[in-house]
């Protein structure tokens, strides 16, 4: 009676000792480099799968956000290679999609900007131009869209990837509005850009937060710039945004943190289906807070070769965390994004 009673004592003592520890050990987990883990223990109890990806608000709350690779991928998948057609001198062009939608070409320029949007109603937008070496593809891409006139040109900021091309884009259509921030740069490819609108006969109106495009059917606003920069170029960068029915298209340039935290603090309605992710991926740009506030259903980064470690590998996990289905140029070629204002879908040239 006594070894039994020593026994179920000692029992007692081994269960008091273990289940504490297995609650300590259930949370806070490994936290991985995106802020998150995976749950290994007692994961009911906080309403978890066992494996399922999560994160813990400042309180201690869970908050699920559980990385579906399997998903994004099927989503992928379905995403149509049209057969393309390929210029005399190898440029491989994006096919014109049917009148009545809202289409954005996100155009391969290598490393550099340059979309085009044609909207439902058969206006055409320009958001950059790429590189200087990329203007005369850039001219290319848009005669084999069909274009005869830009409704508006948008110069986002300074910098020579994204005004470099917009000089031949001035000088082979009829540009009828130029918008672009209220920056100035010395270098000899922005005066270019400058001599072009000067040679067209046209003036720049300020692309600043709060101004609204004048387009037929749909909702096209700058988000930025918010405040001044000073010398800070990307921080200029023209945000625009863009909303046709349910779907809307965010518009970054190289805008980073310093006017993502503006336009946060600005509290306009950031949410978009699809984010052009600011400054080609660097991790200067797309802050947690940002995306959290943008909460993209997909995602392109324009980029090509380059020094610059564009996209960064952290910005790329943080897309994936948020389920964002990601493109990039440099692998997809031209990515063309197609709205019916209810739906998505997705045109590549590359698969
Ligand atoms: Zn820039
Ligand atoms: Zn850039």
């Amino acid at each position: 009676m006594k070894n039994k009673l020593i026994s179920l004592f000692a029992v007692f003592i081994l269960l008091c000792s273990l289940i504490p520890l297995e609650l300590a050990n259930a949370h806070p987990g490994r936290t991985d480099a995106n802020g998150g883990h995976t749950c290994r223990t007692n994961c009911a109890k906080w309403g978890l799968k066992t494996g399922e990806y999560h994160y813990h608000n400042s309180d201690g709350s869970i908050k699920k956000e559980t990385i579906k690779t399997t998903v994004k991928e099927k989503t992928k998948k379905d995403t149509k290679t049209e057969k393309s057609i390929t210029s005399p001198t190898g440029l491989v062009l994006p096919k014109l999609q049917p009148a009545g939608t809202l289409q954005v070409y996100y155009l391969d320029v290598a490393q550099g900007d340059s979309t085009l949007i044609r909207t439902p109603k058969g206006q055409y937008i320009l958001i950059d131009g790429g590189n200087n070496n990329q203007g005369k593809n850039v001219v290319k891409y848009l005669k084999g869209l069909g274009v005869k006139k830009l409704d508006v040109m948008i110069a986002t900021h300074p910098d020579a990837d994204h005004i470099g091309g917009l000089d031949d884009a001035l000088k082979a259509f009829d540009v009828q509005v130029i918008y672009a921030p209220k920056v100035s740069h010395t270098t000899d490819t922005f005066k270019d850009f400058l001599t072009a609108v000067k040679t067209e006969g046209r003036t720049i109106k300020t692309a600043k937060a709060g101004v609204s495009l004048t387009i037929d059917g749909v909702d096209a606003s700058f988000l930025a710039p918010v405040n001044d920069y000073a010398d800070d170029l990307n921080a200029w960068s023209a945000v625009l945004k863009i909303t046709y029915k349910d779907t809307s298209f965010l518009f970054t340039g190289d805008a980073e943190s310093k006017s993502e935290n503006d336009m946060l603090a600005d509290g306009v309605d950031l949410k978009a289906d699809v984010l052009k992710v600011g400054h080609h991926g660097s991790k200067t740009s797309t802050s947690k807070a940002f995306i959290d506030a943008v909460k993209p259903n997909y995602a392109i980064i324009s980029v090509g070769k380059n020094s610059y470690g564009h996209p960064d590998s952290g910005i790329l996990g943080r897309l994936n965390n948020v389920n964002a289905v990601t493109y990039r140029t440099d692998k997809q070629g031209t990515i063309t994004a197609i709205s019916d204002g209810s739906k998505i879908t997705f045109v590549t040239t590359k698969k």
